[in-house]
């Protein structure tokens, strides 16, 4: 009998935890280190064990579905395969759905990673992996990498808010029927590409004619897991809430990146919104500044489904 993909996406994402905790405990075994860091490519390392975990907790779960490595530099670095059907990547067939998979380390301001797939390259049950990681000490002397946080849910729900919040702020995408390059709207590869608010294209991919200068080949900001939900303007404030308001992914997303980085969540506020919340939680606002008042409001457990609720549109 063959396995449904939401079957699938609904056991890995069950499993999720299950799978970092034993990242954890293999990396406090093998990847303890002693002085100091292994340096930049230990994000990619954690990438990539993620597949070998989940699948040993996929294999103790007693499920027919499998985590494989794609062989060729595709974007997607994993697919989630019915483990008893001929696989072929070019088709999809034994297929039920890619996974993107992204780390980041604590330490650092953003992620290098980029999440700029486009919206048409994605299948429903396309998925996002984020594992947020930093160095911890295990035993005196050394340290081990851990995973801290991690977020696993569907990609298309994200590149709608992403894309929706690009055009809010003045950015757009090339239409095939007026390709900046000229090409002819059957031929015109570059439909849907990402240009930013000056017009240059975010990625090597978009129309050549649009390359930001002669050394820089491309702008490469559209995607960023956090730059991509800035806003800068009403526009893009209201696109943001109500997305965050009507879309559980979207939700789930915006919540997972405030969790990290604090300073987003007190940029995306007013001050008065943030008055709104706290008098319904109950705290007394008067004469105090944004960033007392957020730090009040975080006090409550539940204060992000708060904001969410009282702050949407
Ligand atoms: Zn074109």
């Amino acid at each position: 009998m063959s396995i449904n993909p939401d079957f699938a996406f609904s056991n890995i994402s069950d499993l999720l935890p299950t799978s970092c905790k034993m990242m954890n405990a293999f990396s406090s075994e093998i990847l303890k280190t002693r002085g100091g860091r292994i340096g930049s490519g230990m994000g990619t390392l954690l990438e990539a064990l993620w597949g070998y975990m989940m699948n040993q907790a996929l294999l103790e779960n007693g499920h027919n579905i499998e985590i494989a490595w794609f062989a060729n530099n595709q974007y997607n670095d994993f697919a989630c395969l019915d483990k008893t059907a001929e696989w072929n990547e070019n088709t999809r067939t034994g297929e039920l759905f890619r996974i993107e998979a992204k780390s980041m380390n604590t330490g650092a301001d953003e992620s290098k990673a980029h999440f700029d797939v486009l919206h048409s390259e994605l299948n429903e049950y396309d998925s996002l992996l984020i594992l947020v990681w930093e160095w911890r000490n295990i035993e005196s002397n050394y340290s081990s990498p851990q995973v801290v946080d991690a977020f696993f849910n569907l990609s298309i729900p994200i590149t709608l808010l992403r894309d929706e919040l690009h055009i809010a702020r003045g950015c757009s995408f090339v239409d095939a029927h007026s390709c900046p390059d000229g090409c002819s709207p059957d031929n015109c590869k570059h439909h849907g590409e990402p240009l930013n608010a000056a017009g240059k294209r975010e990625r090597l991919t978009g129309p050549e004619i649009r390359r930001p200068s002669n050394k820089v080949s491309y702008a490469a900001n559209f995607g960023g897991l956090v730059r991509m939900l800035k806003t800068n303007n009403e526009a893009a404030r209201s696109v943001f809430r109500s997305f965050r308001k009507n879309d559980k992914v979207a939700d789930e997303y915006i919540t997972f990146i405030h969790r990290l980085f604090p300073a987003e969540e007190a940029s995306q506020y007013t001050v008065s919104e943030l008055r709104t919340v706290a008098t319904a939680l109950g705290i007394k606002s008067a004469g105090l500044s944004a960033s007392s008042l957020l730090d009040e409001i975080r006090q409550n457990p539940q204060y992000m489904q708060y904001i969410r609720d009282l702050l949407s549109q």
